[in-house]
């Protein structure tokens, strides 16, 4: 199979969809790798680098997608990329299909098998080929140093000579994977964490990390069978936030994850609120490009309002491409062997994994949620 990387083209985006070290692997079960020229150059990859590993460099990206088989990339492919994709090739990376209607039906009409890292389901099977994860992993652990270096703060407790330092304190508000890594990260810096998830199974994470967990009375149906949190009524709304307002005046940060599956992120944060925080706090929204968790975020912006600084984050992991990319090539590379079992065998539409992550097959869009999203 011919596999290629084209260069990504949305701006800011550093990470690429392979990394040299895994084409060997590739190329083993006899899989041709081909990347596009400078595709890797953001995340210190050289056009070297790809060719001493044993992939070809191509000079531009239509060339490329005259001749791939199978196109992996990290962002979803712009409308004008996809009509350029060889007519039933395949397509593996980020699709964010309902965002992307045109995508989709473009995908369909070209005959592409479409697979989304977006829709790899989130078993513990999968969890090797789930970039949702270890995208947030560097999301989480980024979103700290930002708050870190914006406060005029140190983080951990500090006796010395010229007198006593107190710790910071860091509140998180979601604890899924970008949260717990936000407390494993701000703990290692010293600071004093506490966080809130309305997940059950969540409180134990939370202090098994070394952090408070802020105590309220639960929802009592707050996660659907697929580990997700659901929508919270806005009457256990309120009462969360009254109780994150009695926490703001002792906080120096907020980091922000709160996100309900297909849904604008809750409002955690009104201004009012963001009145409670002492003055030179700040707080780093992650839900920014869902609406965000504060209701004076705005996505990609950092803004001061009522002496805080509000940073809308926006495609983190892009800040730390290398690793990023590392990660990100190790999901591909795991939903492809899912896929591509062996060299030319059928794709497995049965399989749990496979089934999950397709979008467009044959034609047709097999997803049913974008299907009649789309429609
Ligand atoms: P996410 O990004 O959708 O949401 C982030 C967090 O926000 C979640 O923990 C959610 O509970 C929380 N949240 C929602 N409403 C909230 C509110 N009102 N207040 C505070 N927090 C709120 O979630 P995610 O981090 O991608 O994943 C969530 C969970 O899914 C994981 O922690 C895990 O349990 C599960 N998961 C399982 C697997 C697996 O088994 N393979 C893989 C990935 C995730």
């Amino acid at each position: 199979m011919k596999i290629g990387i084209p260069k990504e083209i949305v701006p800011g985006e550093t990470r690429v969809g392979m990394i040299p070290a895994l084409i060997s692997a590739y190329k083993r079960d006899n899989h041709e790798i081909f990347v596009e020229q400078g595709a890797g150059v953001a995340a210190t990859f050289s056009d070297k680098a790809y060719e001493a590993a044993g992939a070809t460099i191509v000079s531009d990206a239509k060339k490329l997608f005259e001749m791939a088989d199978l196109i992996v990339k990290v962002q979803p492919p712009k409308n004008e990329e996809a009509r350029l994709f060889r007519e039933g090739c395949a397509y593996i990376g980020y699709l964010a299909p309902l965002a992307n209607p045109d995508v989709v039906k473009t995908f369909a009409a070209r005959k592409i098998t479409g697979f989304s890292m977006e829709f790899v389901p989130r078993i513990t099977r999968a969890q090797s080929m789930d970039a949702l994860s270890s995208m947030a992993t560097i999301a989480g652990y980024k979103a700290v140093l930002i708050a870190s270096d914006r406060i005029g703060k140190m983080f951990p407790l500090l006796m010395t000579a010229a007198g006593t330092i107190t710790p910071a304190t860091v509140l998180i508000l979601g604890a899924g994977v970008a949260g717990l890594q936000a407390i494993a990260t701000a703990k290692r810096l010293g600071a004093k964490v506490e966080a809130f998830d309305p997940r059950p199974a969540v409180k134990e994470q939370v202090k098994s990390l070394g952090a408070a967990f802020i105590e309220m009375e639960m929802p009592a149906d707050a996660e659907t069978a697929g580990g997700y949190a659901k929508e919270l009524s806005p009457e256990f709304i309120k009462k969360e936030m009254e109780a994150i307002s009695a926490r703001l005046p002792k906080v120096n940060v907020v980091i922000s994850t709160a996100q309900v599956f297909g849904k604008r992120a809750p409002i955690l944060m009104t201004a009012d609120m963001v009145k409670l925080l002492p003055a030179g706090s700040v707080i780093v929204d992650l839900a920014a490009e869902q609406g965000g968790n504060c209701e004076l975020t705005e996505a990609d912006k950092t803004v001061e309002k009522h002496g805080v600084t509000i940073v809308g984050a926006v495609n983190l992991p892009a800040t730390i491409p290398v690793d990023a990319s590392n990660m990100y090539a190790r999901n591909v590379q795991n939903l492809f062997k899912n896929i591509y079992p062996k060299p030319d065998s059928p794709i497995d539409f049965e399989d749990e994994v496979n089934k999950g992550a397709c979008i467009t097959r044959n034609g047709e869009i097999v997803n049913e949620m974008i299907k009649n999203a789309v429609k």
